[in-house]
């Protein structure tokens, strides 16, 4: 993509409720996934930008909800990567709470990006994102990262299976091969999300 509009993501906010998330306006793609599946080396490749998701890591921040900025009232949402060992059972149930509301109720949203690990997409929390986003009729593109460990004939495969599995849910869910060390997949994944905040 010549002029990536991604580019130009700025930190805009760490909600830790909704209340605090910015006027529900214009148009937000969130971003969710396992913890440790690539969800932020998703977010810095695709923005081009090497430590933009840096601030969801940051202690403390991990269970917020951060906030991205993009042009013309567009902006990028990383939730809370799910499956934080460290994280008590409340403060999960809790967060659970807050990210279906969000999902349910955010006028502004677009799509979800649901980052799966390559070598084992669609754990039970993926199944449930994807059951969700069908439930609510929101879009959901997968994006199975870490694709340059696998070889070609691998990738394929995988994508294949993934696309079966998904079609299986009942999701009309899309996927992609991506790694962002490799920039496997960039302007797919850029493309979907940019088709994505316009449509
Ligand atoms: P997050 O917890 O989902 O935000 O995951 P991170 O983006 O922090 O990635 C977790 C680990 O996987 C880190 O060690 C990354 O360097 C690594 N990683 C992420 N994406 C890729 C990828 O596309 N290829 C490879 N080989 N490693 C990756």
């Amino acid at each position: 993509m010549k002029n990536n509009p991604f580019r130009h993501a700025q930190f805009l906010t760490s909600a830790p409720e909704l209340r605090k998330m910015p006027a529900d306006t214009g148009a937000e793609i969130a971003f969710a996934g396992r913890s440790n599946a690539g969800k932020s080396s998703a977010l810095n490749a695709i923005c081009d930008q090497s430590s933009l998701a840096r601030t969801s890591k940051t202690p403390g921040r991990t269970q917020l909800l951060n906030v991205f900025g993009l042009e013309e009232g567009k902006r990028l949402v990383d939730l809370p990567g799910y499956g934080y060992a460290k994280v008590p059972e409340a403060m999960r149930v809790r967060w659970r709470e807050v990210i279906d509301t969000y999902l349910r109720e955010r006028e502004s949203l677009k799509g979800v990006v649901l980052i799966m690990d390559s070598r084992h997409p669609l754990r039970e929390f993926d199944q449930q994102m994807l059951v969700f986003c069908r439930d609510i009729g929101i879009a959901c593109h997968c994006l199975l990262t870490k694709a340059d460990k696998l070889s070609r004939s691998e990738g394929a495969r995988t994508l294949a299976l993934a696309r079966k599995e998904i079609a299986a849910l009942g999701s009309n869910a899309t996927a992609q091969l991506f790694s962002a060390p490799a920039k496997t997949g960039l302007d797919e994944a850029r493309g979907t999300l940019a088709g994505l905040l316009t449509a």
